[in-house]
């Protein structure tokens, strides 16, 4: 869970990626950082914490060049650590290369180990910094086909930009596509995104996405394409058009909004119930109640309010004011709930322990029926390509029927929207060959070999 941006060939290059990034935010909030290109020197800044806490106007303007990379993180691999704060920045023979990851690596582990054993000394924790050391080591004296070289031996998911002295932004997207990687232009400038929605904040045109596998370079005389040599079928993750893309971008050319409302109106037709009002858990699961309220003719009302002040990183720091949790972020309108049978869309349920907590707070506001409906499938199965999830052990879909967490949680009644119906209203993600989705966290069908780690968790769980 992260987001990277690039810009190439424009005066503000540091300021648009700032504004970049800040649109990327929804994408990770643990640290922050930006590289910068000026006539062949790299400068870096990197924070913990959103990109407005971690620059300003003196960081920005010591980041000076017409190019410049960033990215926004949200560990997946490796610690929340300020070392491991991205984009990382390294030296070899030829020059200085910065970049920037959104995805996870599933075989890290193992290319980490034999790294270290002829003598590589890591510096962070992060799967990323091992595309790095294989780079240092490959035998191409081009930039580019050292990233050949090295991507050849890394399987999972990957998006990346990277950043050369000599003035090359480079963006290269995984043969399978898991997460997305959108290729646009501001005036002259070309720019790269994880999503759409940053072109829209900096005013700039979506050109295309980049392609699974596909390798894109922008230099002063413009932008050349080629293709790694490993063919995949695409996987695009589902769970981006469920949860974690922003509703305004497009991702595979498609609108995330229009996906999670059809979401929503294909579970009113699988799991109607008699109700006087819909409301959505904001602010993910209000595009599905819109879909739901529309397909069910049940009034669509704002039921739940969230604050904006909590940070994704709050911690929760003594006991007296632990069980506050989830009433800090959310708290319910009683005039809109009380004495009504009320429908509540979430877009997923992982523990179970936000939608139990949300379940009391709607009875004690005087909901006369709390009925559950989620817009994706169960979540059985944690996801190892850049989601992050819980183990498996704290699934609460893993090892209990629908039944059970609908007793759990509390609800009146519980369904879940089936895979069938997500698959229509996500539609295809590969005019070829059908599908072209990634829905592992749901199936527990790992399109790319998962490394001996991920294995030993997952057969640890199942005992
Ligand atoms: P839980 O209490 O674990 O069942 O959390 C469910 C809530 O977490 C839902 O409201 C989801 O929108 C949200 N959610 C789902 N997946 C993630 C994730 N990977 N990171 C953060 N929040 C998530």
């Amino acid at each position: 869970m992260c987001g990277v941006f690039g810009i190439h060939g424009h005066d503000e290059a540091a300021n648009i990626a700032y504004l970049g990034m800040h649109a990327l935010q929804h994408r990770g909030q643990e640290s922050a950082g930006l590289v910068a290109a000026d006539e062949g020197k790299l400068r870096r800044h990197v924070a913990m914490g959103l990109v407005s806490d971690a620059f300003n106007r003196d960081v920005l303007a010591k980041l000076p060049g017409t190019t410049a990379i960033g990215h926004v993180r949200y560990s997946t691999a490796g610690s929340s650590e300020l070392r491991n704060a991205q984009p990382f920045l390294f030296e070899y023979a030829g020059g200085s290369v910065s970049i920037a990851h959104n995805g996870n690596l599933v075989n890290a582990g193992e290319l980490r180990a034999e790294l270290e054993a002829q003598g590589s000394i890591f510096q962070t924790s992060s799967d990323t910094e091992v595309i790095v050391h294989l780079m240092a080591k490959a035998p191409q004296p081009d930039i580019v086909g050292k990233l050949v070289h090295a991507l050849k031996r890394v399987r999972g998911a990957y998006s990346l930009i990277l950043l050369t002295s000599d003035g090359k932004m480079i963006g290269v997207r995984d043969p399978n596509g898991f997460r997305p990687l959108v290729l646009g232009r501001l005036k002259d400038a070309y720019v790269l995104s994880s999503e759409t929605c940053s072109f829209d904040l900096i005013e700039g045109d979506l050109l295309r996405e980049v392609e699974p596998g596909e390798i894109v370079i922008v230099e002063k005389g413009g932008m050349t394409s080629q293709k790694l040599p490993e063919i995949a079928e695409r996987t695009f993750c589902v769970f981006e058009h469920v949860y974690f893309a922003r509703p305004d971008s497009l991702v595979n050319g498609k609108s995330v909004y229009r996906a999670r409302e059809k979401m929503g109106m294909k579970l009113a037709q699988e799991a109607p119930v008699e109700a006087d009002v819909v409301i959505p858990v904001p602010d993910s699961g209000v595009p599905a109640a819109v879909g739901y309220a529309k397909e069910s003719g049940i009034p669509f009302e704002l039921g739940l309010i969230r604050s904006h002040y909590v940070g994704r990183t709050f911690i929760e720091p003594q006991d007296s004011i632990r069980h506050f949790g989830v009433r800090l972020k959310l708290s319910p309108v009683r005039s809109v709930v009380d004495g009504k049978r009320v429908v509540v869309v979430d877009d997923s349920l992982v523990r179970g322990t936000t939608s139990r907590k949300i379940v009391k707070m709607l009875r004690n506001a005087g909901a006369k029926e709390v009925h559950l409906r989620i817009s994706a499938p169960p979540t059985t199965h944690p996801c190892y390509y850049g989601i992050d999830t819980p183990t498996r052990s704290e699934l609460v879909a893993a090892s209990h029927t629908i039944d059970e967490i609908n007793t759990y949680v509390t609800s009146d009644s519980l369904s879940y929207l089936s895979h069938e119906g997500m698959m229509q209203a996500v539609g295809s993600a590969n005019e070829k060959t059908g599908q072209g989705y990634c829905s592992a966290c749901f199936t527990g069908k790992y399109p790319v070999q998962l490394g001996t780690d991920q294995l030993v968790t997952l057969r640890r769980a199942r005992v």
